[in-house]
């Protein structure tokens, strides 16, 4: 049975990447393709965005969720709210990507999704949740000996730092030795005169040209050195991730699934 999705953010490069996905997949179909209101894109064939001149929808400003089986949205998380609350009212599962949700929106979108399935990641590719784990690994064997230390590497137009991957791997790290990455957590070391803190984890960040997104954890204890690195050297990637959890996730029961759960290493 063909899978109906419905992708959000038309103009962002997520959007696209993941309606691209969508439409080269044998099993799944686009069938409603939305952009921000008032957006120049409105209106326009999306054979156009994504290069599939069988795909006979235009770019809508509505999500209309009449016959769709799942969402997919990478947007903004204001955006995510509204699109995560129509799908829980019309009871469509939802895959969300976006990045960047305070405390609160955090908490809004958990209690706004509690009656379908949602799968939501800081990082949709296959590496980076493989990642998690390993660095869970390497945190328990050598991280009570070593300094630890996140870098972040994205292009010039991200908004959000860290980014919601560093921030998932920091929390691999710290949950494997029984820490809070709050607690632990060095985002700033600018305005203290002090050498490093034993224990803490630091975060730094790149933001330039087109990168598409790096992250490395650093393990330095004394006389080695342990990095565990993933490049990203496509959007495809987490389109892709994106679009096997919207394939997992079409027919499960309510519930907020990860992509340990998609990838079946929970
Ligand atoms: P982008 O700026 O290119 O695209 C965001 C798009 O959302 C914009 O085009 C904007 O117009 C659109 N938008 C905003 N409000 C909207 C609305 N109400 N309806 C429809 N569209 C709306 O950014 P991007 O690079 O595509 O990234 C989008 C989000 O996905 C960011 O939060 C980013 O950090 C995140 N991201 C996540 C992953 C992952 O694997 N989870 C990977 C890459 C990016």
């Amino acid at each position: 049975m063909t899978l109906r999705i419905a992708v959000t953010g038309a103009s962002g490069r997520m959007g696209q990447a993941v309606a691209r996905a969508v439409t080269a997949e044998p099993n799944t179909e686009l069938v409603n393709f939305v952009a921000r209101p008032g957006s120049h894109l409105v209106g326009t064939a999306a054979a156009s965005i994504v290069g599939d001149e069988n795909c006979p929808i235009t770019v809508s400003e509505v999500l209309d969720l009449d016959a769709v089986d799942v969402v997919i949205d990478f947007t903004l998380p204001e955006s995510s709210l509204v699109n995560a609350r129509a799908c829980a009212e019309a009871g469509v599962p939802i895959v969300i990507g976006t990045t960047g949700f305070s405390e609160a929106e955090q908490a809004d979108l958990a209690s706004i999704l509690t009656s379908v399935a949602c799968c939501q990641a800081a990082n949709f590719s296959t590496g980076v949740n493989l990642a998690y784990r390993l660095l869970s690994l390497a945190a328990q064997v050598m991280g009570a000996d070593s300094d630890i230390e996140i870098h972040e590497a994205h292009h010039k137009h991200k908004i959000d730092a860290p980014s919601g991957t560093a921030l998932a791997m920091g929390h691999a790290v710290a949950d494997a030795m029984g820490h809070s990455l709050q607690d632990v957590a060095r985002y700033d070391r600018s305005a203290a005169r002090e050498a490093r803190e034993p224990g803490s984890i630091g975060f730094s960040v790149t933001r330039a040209g087109d990168i598409v997104g790096e992250h490395t954890v650093l393990f330095s204890s004394e006389g080695e050195r342990l990095e565990i690195t993933h490049k990203a050297s496509s959007r495809n990637a987490f389109a892709s991730g994106a679009l096997r959890a919207a394939q997992f996730i079409a027919d499960k029961p309510a519930g907020a699934y990860t992509m340990a759960d998609v990838l079946g290493l929970s």
